[in-house]
């Protein structure tokens, strides 16, 4: 099951040195020689409950890459559900590969025996490369997944309520940014028109907002921009655009030290997971850039409370409402950091980890 000598080493650090870095408390290395397989699972923290988070299917150009992007994956999943007030913890999922051709029922199938050898300890899901479609193969060896299609009784895909949370956080930090929380006539950037950017782009079409989209797939582009509207521009060109609001709901790492001094938004609000490279150097960058940046795992958590309500008897109305309040939620983090003089993805991580704490003493007792 583990192939640690295959794994190449993360800025000579060892795999349990990255490993302990983030505090995780499981790793899996899943392998299976007649399907292909090779899948990594992250269980970051079980405190609030099983760890749930999807399973990202990616052509990873090394797999020191795919290790750090599930242990970055499975800590913000951590920090998401427990600033969404649900009883579950953090954990990720990736299979290296391409989505397009080496995805088949076999190494599928094959990924759900490793998940329900965890026993419950991980509940997986959908994430980038993955559909509704895979969780029913999944499902065939194990009961632990979510984001089912809602003929078997699931939540179906949970894009488009991440999308309206992501919407519902980008009105918080335009509130903050410019006074008013309206987006008509904004220049909003999209970077990714996937599953939920083009989700994403529908509810600023309607609002109105003037929007300008990138993508890798060109006849995705073609049909996102001729149905909204939407001015394409080119995968490098959305950083030098002067627009108002940057979204990023591509993969994550995109606000680095190449990115940053070419911005000129003044917000960043997107659902991508990870968006800043690190941290503690790009969120104190963005205060001192004077960009309002939204957490991304707090504003991009309503694809999450869509599955946990799969969990607990699925009910679309109320997982809406729940994740209708990200927008208070988002208001109420600026608050916070700047009382207390943090950047806002600080700020957010705080009240997570607080949560965590408190309802890990409330459980350490009968
Ligand atoms: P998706 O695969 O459907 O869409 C991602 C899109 O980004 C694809 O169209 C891809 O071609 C494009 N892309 C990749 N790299 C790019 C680049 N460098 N420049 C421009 N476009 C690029 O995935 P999705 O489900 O829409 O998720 C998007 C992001 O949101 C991911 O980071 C994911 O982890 C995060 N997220 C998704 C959900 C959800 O409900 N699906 C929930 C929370 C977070």
């Amino acid at each position: 099951m583990v192939e640690l000598k295959e794994v190449e080493l993360k800025k000579d650090k060892s795999v349990f040195d990255q490993i302990s870095e983030h505090d995780h408390e499981k790793v899996v290395f899943c392998h299976d020689k007649e399907t292909g397989l090779k899948a990594i699972i992250g269980i970051h923290n079980t405190v609030l409950g099983p760890a749930l988070g999807g399973t990202r299917m990616w052509s990873y150009a090394s797999e020191a890459e795919a290790l750090d992007d599930v242990l970055r994956l499975s800590r913000g999943m951590t920090y998401k559900a427990a600033i969404s007030g649900l009883n579950l913890g953090g954990g990720k999922a990736v299979i290296i590969g391409d989505a397009k051709k080496d995805k088949n029922e076999a190494l599928l199938r094959k990924f759900g025996r490793f998940v329900k050898n965890l026993n419950g300890a991980y509940i997986t899901a959908e994430d980038v490369g993955m559909t509704t479609k895979d969780m029913e193969y999944i499902k065939m060896e194990t009961d632990h997944v979510s984001g089912l299609p809602e003929s078997m009784g699931g939540g179906g895909d949970p894009s488009p309520v991440t999308a309206y949370g992501t919407y519902m956080g980008m009105k918080a930090a335009a509130k903050r940014a410019f006074g008013s929380d309206s987006l008509a006539g904004k220049k909003i950037s999209v970077q990714g028109v996937g599953h939920v950017g083009g989700y994403l782009v529908e509810l600023l079409a309607k609002e109105n907002a003037e929007i300008f989209i990138t993508d890798i797939y060109e006849d995705r582009l073609q049909e996102v921009s001729k149905k909204y509207n939407a001015k394409v521009v080119s995968m490098d060109e959305i950083y030098d655009l002067d627009v108002d609001i940057y979204s990023p709901c591509a993969l994550g790492g995109t606000i680095n030290d190449n990115t940053l001094s070419r911005l000129k938004c003044q917000v960043i609000a997107g659902c991508a997971n990870n968006q800043l490279r690190d941290e503690n150097v790009h969120g104190p960058a963005l205060i001192e850039k004077g960009i309002v940046y939204a957490p991304d795992f707090l504003i991009n958590a309503g694809g999450l409370i869509n599955v946990y309500s799969e969990l607990i008897g699925y009910n679309r109305e109320s997982a809406y409402a729940q994740t209708e309040r990200i927008y208070g939620y988002t208001l109420d983090i600026f608050n916070l950091a700047e009382q207390e003089g943090i950047h806002n993805q600080a700020a957010a991580i705080e009240m997570a980890k607080k949560r965590i704490e408190s309802i890990g003493k409330v459980r350490s007792t009968f």
